[in-house]
């Protein structure tokens, strides 16, 4: 099919929900993404945080080939060994409690919303202003952005939205509290990192009034930072974290995580899902996490991080860099959808928009210094236009 008549499939056939760009991508591979006519593109965008391995990472494909042959759902009546082995693996490698396995970030996160209000019975879940935790009715209600509330009325109520700071957050948290969910980058809103003083304000006013500090590592876990998961660049332990997007090298797969505390709140008939923890996916997840919970790969994403944040500074029309590891954006003087179109289109790097005016980067984790170096250029000339 050419692209014009995909284009007019998706205008006949889909709801209008999505911005495409004008571009059919049929392969990848590492860090390159090919289209329908046979060019090559460097993929800085990594499908949102999704495949940080690379593209059809060999270790990952093998894992699915060999599990898609052998099983590929059984419901969550019975055993599956992949299940227990990503959650007990995803348990040791952070927080230490006990894991709810889902299908998706939003998933993770209403998991997350419903095991905060059991642990305290109508109560509170502080958000901040520019956070986005998903598309599903509680996650929508923890995204106070007008624009995706507004028409969805009436939203999940029991939600305070305050501005990100240390005095507001600590003045929102009482004893009707259940949760603080923040990330700790904000992602989709143009990749903000949050300060130590506002995590550490929100731990203590957790602490102090007995409410959960929940982190949504969605889009900033699984490595991006250049530790496993965000907190740990932070003086802050959550009690509990959701995780999705790279989880499952480019299946859908997410996941709560507790710590002791919260481990033990849901019982049985709390919450469930069909396809959750499906071995296919879980095989996926376990040979990420083998992959990314490497002390050497993330040492280079502090590394390249930093090679890609102080190119990104030279570069004409760049007034800032933002981030943190291979999570970055660049606030420009100039209207940032222009500029990732011609990224994609004349210099076939994918890059994408977060806003008006701020350009983001999360890169597969495995580049090299010379992706890093080709991305420059190719950014130099898309800014230059
Ligand atoms: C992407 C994202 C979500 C939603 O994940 P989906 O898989 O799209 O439902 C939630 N929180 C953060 C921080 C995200 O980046």
């Amino acid at each position: 099919m050419t692209l014009a008549e995909l284009q007019e499939l998706e205008r006949t056939s889909t709801m209008p929900t999505y911005a495409r760009q004008p571009v059919e991508f049929v392969r990848g591979e590492g860090a390159r993404l090919w289209d329908a006519d046979g060019n090559e593109y460097l993929d800085f965008l990594s499908g949102i945080s999704v495949t940080s391995v690379g593209h059809c990472h060999p270790r990952v494909v093998a894992a699915v080939r060999e599990q898609v042959g052998r099983l590929m759902h059984a419901s969550n009546l019975f055993y599956t060994e992949p299940a227990m082995r990503l959650a007990a693996r995803l348990s040791q490698c952070s927080l230490g409690g006990k894991v709810f396995l889902c299908n998706s970030g939003a998933e993770a996160n209403e998991a997350a919303i419903k095991l905060v209000r059991k642990a305290r019975p109508l109560g509170d879940v502080v958000v901040l202003h520019g956070a986005f935790h998903g598309r599903t009715y509680g996650a929508l209600s923890a995204t106070p952005q007008e624009s995706k509330q507004a028409p969805f009325a009436p939203l999940v109520p029991g939600f305070r939205a305050v501005e990100p700071t240390p005095a507001a957050v600590a003045a929102a948290v009482d004893g009707h509290t259940a949760a603080v969910l923040l990330e700790p980058i904000q992602g989709e809103t143009g990749v903000h990192v949050l300060s130590e003083e506002l995590l550490r304000a929100a731990r203590g006013a957790c602490d102090e009034h007995g409410a959960a500090l929940v982190f949504d590592e969605i889009q900033c876990g699984m490595g991006r930072t250049g530790t496993l998961w965000a907190y740990e660049q932070t003086g802050v332990r959550p009690d509990a974290i959701t995780a999705a997007k790279a989880l499952g090298a480019g299946l859908p797969v997410g996941a709560l995580v507790t710590g002791e505390r919260l481990a033990d709140v849901l019982a049985p008939g709390d919450h469930g899902s069909t396809f959750a923890g499906g071995p296919v996916v879980a095989a996926a997840a376990i040979t990420a996490l083998e992959l990314i919970d490497d002390p050497s790969l993330l040492a280079r994403v502090r590394e390249l991080g930093a090679r890609l944040a102080a190119g990104l500074e030279t570069l004409p029309h760049v007034l800032a860099v933002r981030g943190r590891g291979l999570m970055l954006a660049c606030e420009l003087d100039l209207p940032a959808p222009a500029v990732a179109r011609r990224a994609l289109l004349d210099q076939r790097i994918v890059v994408n928009a977060t806003g008006p005016t701020t350009l983001r980067m999360l890169p597969p984790l495995t580049i090299g210094e010379a992706d890093v170096d080709e991305a420059l250029e190719r950014l130099r000339a898309a800014v230059e236009g």
